[in-house]
C-alpha cells in the first residue's frame, strides 16, 4: 500500500478567551494528528479583519504531515473547533479558535466547502507573516510566487 505523506499548512487564530492557551491546545491537537514532528511559526498578534470592532488576534502557522485527504482534514479541524467551544452565529465574530487550511501539498481545490490555497492568504499580512517564517520558499501553486515574494 502506498504511504500517503501529505503536508498541510494550517493557520490557527484566536481572539476570544485565553488566546495563548487556545493556541497551545490547538498546537497539541495538531501535533497528535501529525505523523512526524510538526513545524510551527512564532505567535503573532494582529488587528482584527472584517469587523474591526472586536479584540486583536493571536495567529500561529503550523506544518503537519498526515495521511488524510484535504476534505478529511477539514472535517477533523472543524470538529476540533466545535470541541473548543467555537460557535458561528455571525461572520467575523470573535472566535476561541479558528483553524484554516492554507495549503495542502501543491493542490488546488475549489469546492463549496473547501478552497485551497486559502482564498485571501496572499493579501493578508497576518497570514503571510507567520507563513514567511515557516515556509518562505514555498511557491504558491496559483500565483506561482514564493511566500517571501508575496509578503514583500
Ligand atoms: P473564516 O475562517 O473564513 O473566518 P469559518 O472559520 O467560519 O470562516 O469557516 C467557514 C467555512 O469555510 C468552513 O465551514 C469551511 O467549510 C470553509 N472553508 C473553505 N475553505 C477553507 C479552508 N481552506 N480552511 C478552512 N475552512 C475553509
Ligand atoms: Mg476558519
Amino acid at each position: 500500500m502506498a504511504l500517503h505523506q501529505n503536508t498541510a499548512i494550517i493557520l490557527a487564530g484566536s481572539n476570544l478567551g485565553n488566546r495563548l492557551h487556545n493556541l497551545t491546545e490547538a498546537a497539541l491537537f495538531l501535533q497528535r494528528l501529525s505523523t512526524k514532528k510538526m513545524a510551527s511559526s512564532s505567535v503573532y498578534e494582529s488587528a482584527p479583519w472584517g469587523n474591526q470592532n472586536q479584540p486583536p488576534f493571536l495567529n500561529q502557522a503550523f506544518s503537519i504531515y498526515n495521511a488524510f485527504t484535504a476534505h478529511e482534514l477539514l472535517d477533523v479541524l472543524l470538529t476540533f473547533e466545535k470541541s473548543q467551544g467555537r460557535t458561528r452565529k455571525h461572520q467575523w465574530e470573535p472566535r476561541s479558535i479558528d483553524l484554516d487550511i492554507l495549503f495542502f501539498n501543491n493542490e488546488i481545490i475549489c469546492t463549496p466547502e473547501l478552497t485551497v490555497p486559502h482564498k485571501h492568504l496572499h493579501e493578508r499580512r497576518f497570514v503571510l507573516e507567520p507563513l514567511a517564517e515557516l515556509i518562505s520558499d514555498f511557491i504558491h501553486p496559483v500565483f506561482k510566487k514564493s511566500i517571501s515574494e508575496l509578503y514583500s
